[in-house]
């Protein structure tokens, strides 16, 4: 979104400074960002002066309505999901000295995606903070692929479900691309998280992420 005000002021300028012939120029500049469709508008999630970045449900409730709209149109994720649970985690001093996992950001569980009814994600609110709002949009989804598509990771940048969720340099048509392939489940190297045995310890275990 910050190219998308660099081109802006770029459009601005031109305007500003020529009325004349040079209004084909102004499209190019226009055309280079014109966005992809998409059935949901993320405006709502991306301008930094109204976003309410610290509400995280909001990125859940324009995922259910981009699920549910997309190509012929997938299931009703909020009518299935009994159990929501989105939350915040504040780090401790003590953890930090202790050694939390480096890039960590947020991650699902077990609980969450091996039970259809239950959508479980811990966001770490320091690191969550140091990202723009298109990388919020982008992570969340990450984690909806785990906790609702059980994915694993892909090992194509280009996917949501790369692991390296802080990618400073895709826009906007980037993740629209992203998650139809997601949606569609059409992207290279698709996996599934296989889940253990209820009655198993391993339940507890979290996937970073
Ligand atoms: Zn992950």
């Amino acid at each position: 979104m910050k190219n998308y005000y660099l081109y802006f002021l770029i459009f601005l300028s031109i305007v500003g400074c020529s009325k004349s012939d040079e209004s084909n120029k102004v499209e190019e500049v226009v055309d280079q960002f014109e966005q992809i469709f998409s059935c949901v508008d993320y405006s709502s999630l991306l301008n930094y002066q109204t976003t309410d970045r610290d509400n995280l449900i909001q990125y859940w409730n324009k995922f259910v309505e981009d699920v549910k709209c997309s190509g012929s149109g997938g299931p009703d994720f909020g009518e299935q999901t009994k159990f929501l649970d989105i939350f915040f985690e504040y780090t401790t001093e003590a953890q930090v000295i202790a050694g939390l996992s480096p890039g960590k950001i947020a991650y699902s569980a077990f609980v969450g995606y091996c039970n259809d009814e239950r959508v479980r994600i811990g966001v770490l609110y320091d690191e969550w903070s140091d990202l723009n709002l298109l990388e919020r949009l982008w992570v969340m989804y990450h984690e909806f692929g785990h906790d609702v598509y059980k994915y694993e990771h892909s090992s194509d940048p280009t996917d949501i479900m790369y692991p390296a969720s802080t990618r400073s340099d895709i826009d906007l048509n980037d993740f629209i691309r992203a998650k139809d392939r997601m949606f569609e489940r059409k992207f290279s190297g698709i996996r599934y998280i296989s889940c253990p045995d209820p009655e198993s310890e391993i339940s507890s275990l979290t996937h970073n992420h």
